[in-house]
């Protein structure tokens, strides 16, 4: 075992020798075996593939994907598998590299779903350090069907005609999820849509759907937010009148908890409650409700419609 892990810290040729030569992805059939890093892109790739493949994440609920490091059956995974799809944009913080090169090399085998968004609809400091949290945005993250069904077309042509009805039923049921999140946001008063929470996820969310987002940690949960940026925000809390915070379900709820301190000293009457968790970058546990993208995105609206309508 020791040896394989040599193999792939020296670099890239050696991993993929030691996935094959290596113990194989424990799959009842590998050949129609896809692997997904993230749950939230399992769910999308489940969509297109339907009956046709198994699809995995490698990634369960509740993991944080900027900090994941994958161990060595992860690592594994990803070299045994038939098809890998990442997420791209810097998501998989710790395996962007690896993954990258993977796709260079063998680009029919490894894809970066966000792939085909066009830049100009991409958020963040700049394209080096793009804010990756796409999914937050209905339609934005329908714009990652393309490359999942292009690439099960050519992986599996036989089925081709099935992938692309599932593609376009898929399309119209996100802009139907878009539809219906609108309609539950009118129920909050407009001065009162302000979403205050630990990390950067919801900017895509704020600019769809006409919320002030105010992320404390930054983009990836792998900063630490300074006492400044703690200051700014309960000030924000205090003079908008804005009553709650939300915790995140792959985040430490530490920094939130300062912030209603902080929001408590400047302003004696202020009670800023926890507002409730938002699903940011996991889905919800099996039987949650928030097991897919769908679920997740009502569960979120629901929880902010309860604390500041
Ligand atoms: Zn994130």
């Amino acid at each position: 075992m020791k040896s394989c892990r040599r193999g792939f810290l020296a670099g890239i040729p050696g991993l993929l020798a030691w996935g094959t030569a290596c113990q194989r992805e424990v799959s009842s059939n590998p050949e129609r075996s896809l692997l997904a890093t993230t749950g939230l892109v399992a769910d999308l790739v489940r969509k297109i593939a339907g009956p046709w493949w198994e699809v995995q994440s490698l990634m369960g609920p509740g993991i944080d994907p900027h900090t994941f490091e994958p161990s060595y059956g992860a690592l594994r995974r990803l070299t045994s598998a038939k098809m890998v799809f990442f997420h791209g944009l810097h998501l998989e913080g710790k395996m962007a590299e690896v993954l990258h090169r993977l796709e260079e090399r063998e680009p029919s085998r490894y894809h970066a779903v966000t792939s085909q968004i066009p830049a100009s609809r991409i958020l963040g400091e700049s394209l080096e350090s793009p804010d990756p949290h796409v999914w937050m945005d209905a339609v934005l993250w329908s714009e990652c069907l393309g490359p999942i069904t292009k690439a099960l077309c050519e992986a599996d042509p036989e089925n081709a005609r099935d992938y692309l009805i599932r593609h376009a039923e898929t399309l119209d049921s996100m802009v139907r999820l878009d539809d219906q999140i609108r309609r539950l946001v009118l129920s909050i008063p407009p001065q009162k849509r302000i979403l205050v929470t630990a990390h950067d996820a919801f900017a895509y969310f704020g600019r769809a759907y006409g919320f002030r987002v105010e992320g404390v940690q930054g983009i990836s949960t792998a900063t630490e937010a300074t006492l400044n940026r703690l200051e700014e925000v309960a000030d924000i809390l205090v003079e908008n009148k804005i009553g709650a915070v939300f915790l995140e379900s792959s985040v430490n709820p530490r920094t939130l908890t300062k912030i209603r301190e902080i929001a408590k000293r400047l302003d004696h009457n202020s009670h800023v409650a926890a507002g409730g968790t938002l699903y940011s970058d996991s889905l919800g546990d099996p039987g949650s409700g928030a097991e897919t993208h769908k679920g997740m995105m009502l569960a979120n609206v629901q929880t902010l419609v309860e604390a500041l309508r």
